[in-house]
């Protein structure tokens, strides 16, 4: 490893862990590029309900992203991301997308396209990338992975609280209940922590008590031999 540019932190976790919150201070307290492949899901979950496909039909998927392009464009706010060229930032963020973008990632060869995506834009490293199969699949090799978990009730909570209270919490509870239950058991790349990741369990933690854990992890990582 030459330094903070060409640094790969993964970090991998359950809906409403705080991947995205933690992934965006590392990256700009190291000067990372943020990646967050679960945007690359929901702009093609997005395109799939547009074009009317069933979430379960790999084929017409399968056909669909053979013409679809996904770009990230890091800022730092966030990334905006561009399906077939068009910014859709905002409209990923549906509660109707981010169900189909839980139902169209299982699908194996829907996860090849994104992973293969995905280690194009990390190949140069200095990156800080999120999602589900970061450290497992997309880069085994990454120099740190993290592991952001919290309970499902913890999770539903700020996921409330992030909402404004719009929706009953006991429905947000229950979805994200689903989703996990779809990311750890389906066949290909489930959720889980890769043996060597570090699993910060957020549970009984304030945000600000995780980010300065992950900060810490970075700042090792830096200082100890590539
Ligand atoms: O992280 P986010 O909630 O935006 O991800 C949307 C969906 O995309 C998740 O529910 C998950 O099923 C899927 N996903 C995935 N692998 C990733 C990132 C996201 O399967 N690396």
């Amino acid at each position: 490893m030459s330094g903070t540019r060409r640094l790969i932190v993964a970090i991998d976790g359950p809906a409403g862990a705080g991947k995205s919150t933690v992934a965006s201070r590392l990256a700009a307290r190291f000067g990372l590029l943020n990646l967050e492949t679960g945007a690359m899901y929901r702009a093609f979950a997005l395109k799939a309900n547009e074009n009317s496909i069933d979430p379960g039909d790999t084929v017409a998927l399968g056909q669909l992203a053979a013409r679809t392009s996904i770009t990230l464009e890091p800022t730092s706010s966030g990334n905006r991301v561009l399906l077939d060229g068009t910014d859709v930032t905002t409209r990923i963020r549906e509660a109707a997308v981010t169900q189909a973008a839980s139902l169209v990632s299982v699908h194996p060869p829907i996860r090849q396209w994104m992973v293969n995506l995905q280690r194009k834009l990390g190949a140069d490293g200095g990156v800080v990338m999120e999602g589900r199969d970061i450290g497992t699949v997309v880069f085994p090799d990454a120099d740190l992975k993290i592991f952001l978990d919290a309970s499902p009730e913890a999770r539903g909570e700020r996921r409330y609280e992030q909402s404004g209270k719009s929706s009953p919490q006991e429905i947000i509870l229950r979805e994200i209940r689903e989703r996990d239950d779809r990311d750890r058991n389906r066949a290909q790349s489930p959720l889980r922590p890769a043996p060597d990741a570090v699993v910060i369990d957020s549970t009984h933690l304030t945000l600000e008590e995780v980010v300065s854990q992950a900060e810490a992890l970075v700042t090792a990582r830096l200082a100890a031999p590539a």
